[in-house]
């Protein structure tokens, strides 16, 4: 309970806030709503709209890259036919699922989170809100702070600067800013980027380009699924719409879990497998290790999912073509490559990434200090050591997000519900195994995240510092463990439990 609410009439007060209304927000709230359902929450959101990411990219054929019975919340079946969703559909999804669990009513949307406070004297947080339009600070306090910001930059994506670029005369566009009005029908269009925007835009713009581009560095592994469930299809048939969505679920996640761990443990048959598949796909002759062999193994970084290998057909039919090589400098006319070749354009995309952005840039401290994010651990990859009444949501980066969403979520509720039941008001995990050795939260070798994962907090080297990225051994953890594990400390009123963690900021305070 916050002393701050008996000083003072204002700010005004809540159990929980949520900062961001995309999936992971949205989820979060209709977990709150259904298993805490006396808790008084509020969902912040920076944007004039909820959606998150399904809302923000508007690019031509922006769908998502893994089945939405995965990436679909466990509560909420995901029903349409295809199982790689297109963006709108998904937003329509999150937009539904938030109506028909009456969250919406608890979301303030042009809601900016710009720092937050613990008081261990207060026993609460004090969140400093920007709103959008007046630019007005207003504050709120709450007991407990769950982040759902995302993992990346809003404002703008990653942009390396091109040498040439003022000369080229056609418009350069970033994904992540797609003008409504952009004119790209019977154009030449070069994308430059290998990752999962690249993949998407090339066979959507092709469609009425006069011809498309993707200009990549070095390949990526690119891998045919079909864009509907024949499993889901039949399933639907026959079972109701929950058990239908459950069974496809969890088939979806072993067959994700098997794909993973035998890229990881037999990398070499996976590259033979991907490869002969790659090649059934193209055009007899088509230099496929030059195009699509990658220089590490799968998972080091993200595989790219086409449905029904569109961007297959694209190449087979001469809609696309793929140019492995380097940019030199733009001209006039296009791309000037390194091989000395120039790729004539009229519209240039640059699909090169976005920009991580830890806990959507709020700034915490703990009691006047600072939280130096990079210093901290975080604890089943959703608390940080020393920070108390505090979580935050990344997804898997090997899976589905909201399958790790859901997790942290729920165990919000958990946790939250546990302290109720035990008369405690705070809680914090404390990080005093001298033995753990230090690993970065994100273990993708993907250039976006290298350039940013050391703004992030670290994972640790055991349970439950480690972030498994493994759905079935975190529903153990995460549904069955107790909450109550020795790690993590509870307290009541003014007690000063030990949470002093090695890296802590909360050493002294009265959590
Ligand atoms: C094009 C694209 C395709 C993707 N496809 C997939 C996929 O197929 N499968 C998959 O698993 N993942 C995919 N991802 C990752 C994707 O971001 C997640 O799946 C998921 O949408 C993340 O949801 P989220 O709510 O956690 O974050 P977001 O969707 O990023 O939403 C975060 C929200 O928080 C708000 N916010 C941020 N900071 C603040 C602040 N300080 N104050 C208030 N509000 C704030 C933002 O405005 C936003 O609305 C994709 C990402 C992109 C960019």
């Amino acid at each position: 309970m916050c002393l701050i609410r008996m000083r003072t009439t204002s700010p005004e007060h809540v159990d929980v806030v949520v900062v961001g209304a995309g999936l992971s927000g949205i989820g979060a709230a209709c977990h709150l709503q259904r298993r805490c359902p006396d808790r008084r929450y509020v969902v912040l959101e920076a944007r004039d709209r909820i959606g998150g990411t399904w809302d923000l990219f508007r690019y031509p054929g922006v769908r998502s890259d893994s089945d939405m019975h995965t990436l679909g919340y466990s509560f909420s079946p995901w029903e349409d036919a295809k199982a790689i969703a297109d963006g709108p559909a998904i937003l329509r999804y999150i937009t539904d699922t938030a109506a028909r669990h009456r969250v919406l009513e608890r979301v303030r949307t042009g809601h900016r989170v710009v720092s937050a406070q613990w008081s261990g004297e207060d026993g609460c947080w004090t969140v400093d809100v920007r709103r959008a339009g007046s630019g007005e600070l207003i504050q709120l306090t709450c007991d407990f702070l769950l982040i759902c910001s995302g993992y990346y930059r809003y404002e703008h994506g990653y942009a390396p600067e091109f040498a040439g670029a003022d000369r080229f005369a056609g418009p350069i566009v970033h994904p992540q800013q797609w003008p409504e009005a952009l004119e790209y029908a019977g154009k030449r269009v070069v994308v430059i980027g290998s990752g999962a925007t690249a993949v998407t835009l090339v066979p959507a713009l092709a469609r009425t380009a006069a011809h498309v581009t993707m200009l990549q560095r070095s390949p990526s592994y690119v891998i045919s699924m079909p864009s509907q469930d024949a499993v889901a299809r039949r399933l639907r048939r026959r079972l109701p719409a929950m058990a239908a969505y459950q069974a496809v679920r969890w088939k979806n996640v072993a067959l994700m879990t098997l794909s993973y761990q035998l890229s990881r443990r037999r990398p070499r048959l996976m590259r033979a497998l991907i490869r002969r598949e790659t090649r059934r796909q193209l055009p007899d002759g088509y230099d496929v290790d030059v195009h699509f062999k990658p220089a590490y193994d799968p998972w080091d970084q993200r595989l790219c999912i086409v449905p029904d290998g569109d961007l297959f057909a694209a190449v087979r039919r001469g809609a696309a073509t793929i140019a492995t090589d380097e940019v030199d400098t733009f001209t006039e006319r296009g791309v000037m490559l390194r091989s000395g070749r120039e790729l004539e354009a009229d519209v240039i995309v640059t699909a090169t990434g976005l920009q991580l952005l830890a806990f959507g840039g709020v700034a915490l401290t703990v009691d006047g200090d600072p939280v130096h994010l990079p210093q901290k651990l975080a604890y089943k990859g959703m608390m940080l050591s020393g920070v108390p009444n505090f979580a935050f949501t990344v997804g898997y980066t090997n899976a589905s997000w909201t399958l790790k969403a859901d997790l942290t979520a729920a165990y919000v509720c958990r946790l939250l519900n546990h302290m109720r039941r035990r008369g405690y008001d705070r809680c914090a995990p404390a990080d005093e195994d001298a033995a753990l050795t230090r690993e970065p939260l994100i273990n993708l070798a993907s250039g976006y995240v290298l350039r940013s994962v050391r703004d992030f907090p670290g994972q640790g080297s055991k349970r439950p510092w480690r972030v498994h990225q493994n759905y079935p051994l975190d529903l153990i953890d995460f549904r069955l463990r107790a909450v109550d594990d020795g790690v993590m400390r509870f307290a009541r009123g003014t007690a000063t439990p030990a949470v002093a963690g090695r890296n802590s900021t909360f050493q002294g305070s009265s959590c």
